[in-house]
C-alpha cells in the first residue's frame, strides 16, 4: 500500500462528509497567505481558514520569490484579494544550509552544476521575514494600499505572533 493509497482512503471519507458546494472562486476573506511548506505548519488549522476563505501560497521558506509574487498578482488582480499575511515559522529548514552547501550537494547527488542559483536560504529568521515583507511592499506588482502582515508561527506551541505590518 502506497502513501497515496492511504490518502485515497481518507479522501473517500472526506467526500462522504463534503458539504461545501457552491463556493465562490473569489476568496471570501479577500486574503492571501504566503507561507513555508514545512509539514509542521497547517495554516488553515492554525488560523481558522475555511474552504473558500483565502489563497494559501507555499514554498520553501515562505519566501517572496518571483513565483510567489506571480501567484499574488493573480490573487490580487484576478481574484480580488487585498490583504497579505506573510507567515514564517520557528526552526525553519531554510536556515540550515547555504547556497554553496546545497549547490555542492546537488553536484554530488545529481551531477548538476547549478552555478550561483539562489535557493533563498536565510540565516536570521526575523531578518528573512523582514526582507520578504519589504520585497512585497516595494514590488510594483503588489497593489498600493495592500496591508502586508509579517508573522511567525511557533512549531512547538502553534502560536502565531505578529512581527511587523506594512502597507504597500
Ligand atoms: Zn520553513
Amino acid at each position: 500500500m502506497t502513501v497515496f493509497d492511504e490518502l485515497m482512503e481518507m479522501n473517500n471519507a472526506y467526500v462522504e462528509e463534503f458539504a461545501s458546494q457552491g463556493l465562490s472562486h473569489l476568496p471570501a476573506r479577500a486574503l492571501s497567505v504566503l507561507t513555508c511548506m514545512d509539514a509542521r505548519l497547517h495554516p488553515e488549522a492554525a488560523l481558522g481558514i475555511r474552504l473558500g476563505d483565502a489563497h494559501v501560497i507555499r514554498n520553501a521558506g515562505g519566501r517572496a520569490s518571483d513565483d510567489a509574487i506571480r501567484s499574488l498578482v493573480v490573487s490580487q488582480r484576478m481574484l480580488g484579494t487585498r490583504e497579505i499575511l506573510l507567515l514564517h515559522h520557528t526552526d525553519c529548514g531554510m536556515s540550515s544550509f547555504t547556497n554553496v552547501e546545497l549547490a555542492a550537494k546537488i553536484e554530488t547527488d545529481l551531477g548538476v552544476d547549478v552555478g550561483e542559483y539562489d535557493f533563498l536560504p536565510f540565516t536570521d529568521p526575523a531578518e528573512g521575514l523582514r526582507q520578504d515583507v519589504e520585497t512585497l511592499v516595494f514590488s510594483p506588482l503588489v497593489a498600493g494600499g495592500t496591508l502586508i502582515i509579517g508573522a511567525m508561527y511557533d512549531v512547538t506551541t502553534g502560536t502565531v505572533s505578529e512581527v511587523l505590518r506594512r502597507t504597500a
